[in-house]
């Protein structure tokens, strides 16, 4: 079936994106553009992925539980999951390996968690932007242990990307899709870089702010709409 998508989303547990991004707001807004499934995507953080999948229940889109994740790198990851559990325990283990910086309110913003009727819950006392202790190199096989699927965020980007950070794609990383942002020209990706033949090609808004969420332009044909189908369709052929 077809589904409109849009799977790269920040909450205000992002210290970057706007206070407004709460749970209910940003679903509701994704569901009035017209998306059928997206992703909440906090900087190192599945902590407001619970809430808004809560909401998605409701509002009737499917939420998929997620983080992008900043490896050792410095490159940004999108990290999809089909189970909350597990995308949880993985934003646990994330924690565990960044270093402890306190973040300053003041200057990088707030970290809120939030329940799903949009009360603040608690607040991310380290600063979730700093790069994890994770490697690209290690990530696709720690993210499949949890269930998951990752690929690179907004390669086409020149900073806190895989082609920024690295000038090229490492031929033995063992990715199946990748992200470019709305406006790249795909034809220039995929025309330079051989390693991109035959990956999945995914768009997305990355909002911090409710008025980032476009209106819907891209779509996926996955067999249903949930989570596991498009953990299940990312992943492809990666693991065989
Ligand atoms: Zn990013
Ligand atoms: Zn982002």
């Amino acid at each position: 079936m077809k589904l409109y998508y849009d799977l790269h989303i920040h909450s205000c547990l992002s210290p970057c994106a706007d206070d407004d991004m709460t749970p209910w707001n940003l679903v509701n807004m994704a569901k009035i553009q017209g998306f059928d499934i997206i992703a909440l995507t906090d900087h190192n953080s599945t902590g407001n992925c619970r809430s808004a999948m809560k909401v998605g229940e409701i509002a009737g889109i499917t939420v998929v539980p997620g983080m992008e994740l900043c490896t050792s790198e410095e490159i940004h990851c999108v990290c999809l999951f089909d189970d909350i559990d597990k995308a949880e325990a993985f934003g646990e283990y994330v924690r565990s390996t960044m270093l402890p910086i306190k973040n300053r309110e003041e200057i990088f913003g707030q970290q809120l968690f939030m329940d799903e009727g949009d009360g603040v819950s608690g607040k991310e006392e380290i600063l979730l932007t700093v790069a994890s202790g994770i490697s690209i190199d290690g990530l696709p096989d720690l993210v499949n242990g949890y269930g998951g699927v990752c690929f690179p965020a907004h390669i086409d980007r020149n900073s806190y990307s895989v082609l920024s950070s690295l000038g090229d794609f490492p031929p033995e990383l063992r990715l199946n899709a990748f992200e470019l942002t709305p406006e790249a020209d795909e034809g220039f990706y995929f025309g330079k870089y051989e390693y991109l033949q035959g990956k999945k090609l995914l768009r997305s808004s990355d909002a911090h702010y409710l008025e980032n969420i476009r209106e819907r332009e891209f779509y996926l044909d996955l067999e249903e709409n949930s989570a596991r189908a498009l953990v299940g369709y990312l992943k492809g052929n990666i693991n065989e």
